[in-house]
């Protein structure tokens, strides 16, 4: 059973307006776990963080489970807890996100790390693991990758680029720039690129990407074809927009995307196929408020569309 480690921060998600909130659990790389699971039954998903001893923490333990992750890299912290976070929405549809996650006890995770890393088939990280830690967590973070890069893991990771959580943009590019010399495998995002290196094309993108080792570089564009450069060579591959009245809520697009394009890809398929299979998970997935769909809802769906 092929092994995919990833790391990364879940949190709690609290959506609505008060006076109560809709309970739920997120977060970029935990999203890209779900959904990798659920596509890959027979992948050992597991997911290396850290969450605190509370009660809320004992629930996302028991959510992981129910969504068949494996936890035995969870760590428990007895002073830290889980972040959260609360989103908002405006009448006009717009959704405000106020987090609360600086002292969460995933921000800990290589401080405290007790558990034994095993060498997996492949390592899953992205800019947002990157940017929680504190600079000698990220440099501990990178020797383990390395190191696990030497034994022949495989490493993917996702730019993911949120500013609030940086010092500065500077600093941002330098521990990107680390992670894509790092990456076999990298997802980047236009957007992403526009806002971290001001890029303005995906020709831009490709382009700042050849000075690294990246043997597969997927770029995503929103509604907008996905390209994938990979042996020299450059493939678009359009994809079906979901009309704008269809799309609910696009959290966690990205997120699922990744996780469907590994599982097509451990699958067999080809670049082109897996491309489309990614695009149609993110699609089903925007059409639905909340970055996880509902388990059966998804399943369901996954039965459906063969
Ligand atoms: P990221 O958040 O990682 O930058 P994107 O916003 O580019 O990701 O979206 C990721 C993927 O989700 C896209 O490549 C596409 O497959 C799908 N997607 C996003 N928005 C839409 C949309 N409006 N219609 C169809 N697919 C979409």
């Amino acid at each position: 059973m092929a092994q995919i480690i990833l790391f990364g921060e879940c949190m709690l998600e609290l959506t609505g307006d008060g006076p109560t909130y809709h309970k739920s659990f997120a977060g970029d790389t935990y999203n890209t776990a779900v959904y990798l699971k659920r596509c890959s039954q027979k992948a050992d998903v597991c997911y290396l963080t850290s969450v605190g001893k509370e009660p809320l923490s004992t629930e996302l333990l028991t959510e992981m489970e129910k969504e068949q992750i494996n936890t035995s890299l969870v760590q428990r912290s007895d002073d830290r807890h889980l972040g959260l976070y609360l989103v908002h929405t405006a009448l006009s549809g717009e959704r405000f996100f106020s987090y609360y996650r600086k002292d969460s006890a995933a921000t800990q995770t290589f401080n405290k790390l007790t558990k034994k890393i095993p060498t997996p088939e492949m390592f899953y990280f992205s800019g947002i693991s990157i940017a929680i830690l504190d600079d000698p967590q990220r440099d501990a973070l990178f020797k383990l990758i390395g190191s696990l890069k030497t034994k022949g893991t495989r490493i993917v990771f996702d730019t993911n680029y949120r500013p609030t959580l940086w010092s500065d943009e500077a600093r941002a590019r330098q521990w990107t720039d680390t992670a894509y010399k790092a990456a076999d495998l990298v997802f980047a995002g236009l957007e992403d690129h526009q806002l971290l290196y001001h890029h303005n094309s995906i020709l831009d993108v490709s382009a700042y990407m050849n000075d690294f080792t990246i043997s597969r570089l997927v770029i995503k564009n929103g509604p907008g074809s996905v390209t994938v450069v990979a042996n020299n060579k450059s493939l678009d591959v359009p994809i079906t927009a979901v009309p704008s009245a269809e799309v609910v809520d696009t959290t966690a697009a990205g997120d699922s995307f990744n996780g469907a394009f590994i599982a097509a890809e451990m699958a067999g398929h080809s670049l082109t196929d897996t491309v489309l299979f990614a695009a149609q998970v993110a699609s089903k997935v925007i059409k639905h408020k909340g970055a996880i769909v509902e388990r059966e809802i998804f399943a369901n769906w996954l039965k459906e569309s063969g």
